[in-house]
């Protein structure tokens, strides 16, 4: 047993970087730290305790830890630092180098987060506790339930497809989620608190599966029919397990937004296959089709990697056309970073680092565009509207069903309700 009363009233700062389920789960070890009588350092206040829950999905990502960690440490001194998530799962000694860093946990450790924290008020002593990927089994579904307006719902972690260039089935283990039971009433006690929005995260979300031989498709049927006013965004899902039945299920819900987030990585079959995705560029535009045809003003955001192994300038410009003639809103463009331990180092060709960089700057020209010409097509379409935030005398922000960020003068009362909008 530990002695949990030397936590009360002690300080606790967080910092999270990276995705949404990160996000999710930063929000979980915050409700654990307060129910053992920590209480969040306000800003400006010096802490006790600051967590960093950090992202390793490109080495820029680690490099932004890093620099994270070390401002944590100017901005809180005296504080017991401890580093979690999927930087620390991968690279646990690089991070327990940095002087300061107290403790570092992995991702399984990370939920037992106090049993960790008997030391303290003692001698500090740097300690290491991050368990092998082959042992990350732990999955709680878990609600983000910070002072903000959307929330986020972590469904599923963990991923087995072992993508060519990515390290996060290594840091996050395979794919599990908990009973769909167990998933609403987690997303209902979110909605009973006041959460008006929802989005659904996970590492790949579409792979949720139970014993019973429930899917993805049944969950989001089930979240449906909870009661509240509350409208739910799918996140991030594979192409491949973007079922039609789930494209038609958002259609006719009452609850989804026609909002889709969808990870094509290249629009070249060649280097698909080197990236061992599991879909041809043929049925990514089949599944935007789908999409468009049934809800012509969804938003579709794509993700795309640029300067990955074997990515020939007769590759990348196929991705560039694929893209111009595909009908999306917005791509979120990665730039390929080498990863230890994948096998896309075992690729020959190398794009050199300036023409990764022209790479990403040539699709991020093409997505703002994409994204003007979205937004001309809304201009007198009505939406509804979720106010997020606002300042008195000035503006209030929120977002409609299909993503547009809207804006209009601010009263306060509105923040956290929706409300119908003309898009101008
Ligand atoms: S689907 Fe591929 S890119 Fe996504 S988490 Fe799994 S291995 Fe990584």
């Amino acid at each position: 047993m530990i002695d949990t009363s030397q936590f009360c009233g002690k300080k606790v700062a967080f910092h999270t970087l990276g995705c949404k389920l990160n996000f999710a789960e930063t929000s979980v070890i915050g409700q654990m730290l307060f129910a053992e009588g920590f209480v969040r350092a306000k800003a400006g206040e010096q802490a006790d305790i600051c967590i960093i829950n950090t992202c390793s999905v490109t080495n820029v990502a680690d490099k932004k830890c890093r620099q994270a960690i070390h401002r944590l440490m100017e901005r809180h001194p005296n504080a017991y630092i401890v580093v979690t998530g999927c930087y620390a799962q991968l690279k646990p000694d690089e991070v327990a180098q940095i002087t300061g860093v107290d403790l570092v946990l992995g991702s399984n450790e990370k939920m037992a987060l106090t049993d960790f924290l008997t030391h303290l008020d003692r001698n500090r002593r740097k300690q290491i506790h991050v368990g092998r990927t082959a042992k990350i089994n732990a999955f709680q579904p878990a609600c983000s339930a910070d002072d903000r307006t959307r929330h986020f719902l972590k469904i599923q972690d963990g991923c087995n497809y072992y993508c060519s260039y990515c390290t996060i089935p290594l840091a996050r283990g395979r794919s599990r989620n908990a009973s769909i039971e167990q998933t609403l009433a987690v997303a209902q006690e979110s909605i009973d608190r006041g959460a008006k929005e929802i989005v659904l995260t996970g590492v790949n979300i579409g792979a949720f599966e139970t014993p019973k031989g429930e899917t993805f498709l049944d969950l989001i049927k089930a979240l449906d029919n909870l009661s509240g006013e509350v409208r739910f965004r799918i996140s991030s899902i594979e192409p491949n397990l973007l079922r039609d039945e789930i494209i038609d299920f958002v259609k006719v819900s009452n609850h989804f937004a026609p909002h889709f987030h969808i990870p094509l990585q290249s629009g070249s079959n060649t280097i698909l296959r080197l990236m061992r995705r599991r879909y041809t560029r043929e049925l990514f535009a089949e599944k935007v089709k789908t999409v468009k045809r049934l809800m012509p003003d969804a938003f579709i955001g794509v993700d795309v990697m640029v300067g990955m192994r074997g990515e020939t300038p007769d590759c990348f410009e196929e991705t560039y056309a694929f893209l111009q003639e595909l009908d999306i809103t917005q791509m979120h463009v990665f730039t390929y970073s080498e990863r230890n331990n994948t096998q896309a180092l075992e690729i020959g060709y190398i794009v050199p680092q300036q023409e990764r960089k022209r790479r990403s700057e040539a699709l991020h020209r093409l997505s703002q565009e994409k994204t003007e010409r979205f937004m001309d097509t809304q201009r007198g379409n009505s939406g509804i509207a979720l106010w997020e935030s606002g300042r008195r005398g000035e503006k209030m922000f929120g977002f409609t069903e299909n993503y547009i960020r809207v804006e209009a003068p601010c009263d306060l009362s509105l923040i956290n309700t929706f409300q119908s909008v003309v898009i101008t």
